[in-house]
């Protein structure tokens, strides 16, 4: 058996991945939708989810544990959110059930991790898929902003997690998207 999943993180939405695989099995997790500030974003994947193109699922307390471990040994640990940490999770778990398992993330913490733990992961850079992106750190408690080279997850302040959203994005259309587009162009067909 070769079943094969995709495992969207927050980026992967952002840049608008699902648009170029229409016939992939799509599953996130619900701190996604968190992390995710653009509203057209967010009701394209809520139809999505109507309509079971992508499943939202919540990994177990067990692989959670696990992330964090091999996120600390490599180092990552404070540079990876809850959602992140559930997106390796539930990767971790189809990859044990004997699902043939990509992330599709640009977070590099996220790579690093899921190199760790022998998962697949594809970015969008390497799809020729280009954007900004930036994180808006801050504390959900007091409302402090952080600069993105802030490393800690505790608020200076006063003490809570810290969190971040993703707030930017800018396609910069290239040849290699020329490409995608013709794909996603024929695949709208069926
Ligand atoms: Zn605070």
């Amino acid at each position: 058996m070769n079943k094969k999943v995709l495992i969207l993180d927050a980026s992967a939405f952002i840049g608008k991945f699902y648009f170029y695989l229409p016939n992939g099995k799509y599953i996130t997790v619900p701190g996604v939708l968190n992390e995710i500030l653009d509203e057209k974003i967010k009701n394209v994947i809520e139809t999505y989810i109507q309509s079971q193109k992508i499943e939202i699922k919540s990994p177990s307390t067990r692989s959670i544990k696990i992330v964090e471990q091999v996120a600390s040994e490599t180092g990552d640990l404070p540079y990876i959110s809850e959602t992140d940490k559930q997106i390796l999770a539930l990767a971790l778990e189809y990859k044990n059930k004997g699902f043939k398992t990509t992330i599709i993330s640009d977070d590099y913490a996220v790579q690093n991790i899921a190199k760790k733990l022998t998962i697949n992961f594809v970015s969008l850079v390497q799809k020729g898929i280009r954007y900004l992106i930036s994180w808006e750190i801050y504390c959900p408690a007091c409302g402090k902003r952080f600069p993105p080279s802030y490393a800690d997850d505790i608020c200076d302040v006063c003490g809570e997690k810290i969190k971040r959203k993703a707030v930017k994005k800018k396609l910069l259309r290239g040849k290699e998207n020329e490409k995608f587009k013709g794909i996603n162009r024929k695949s709208q067909r069926t």
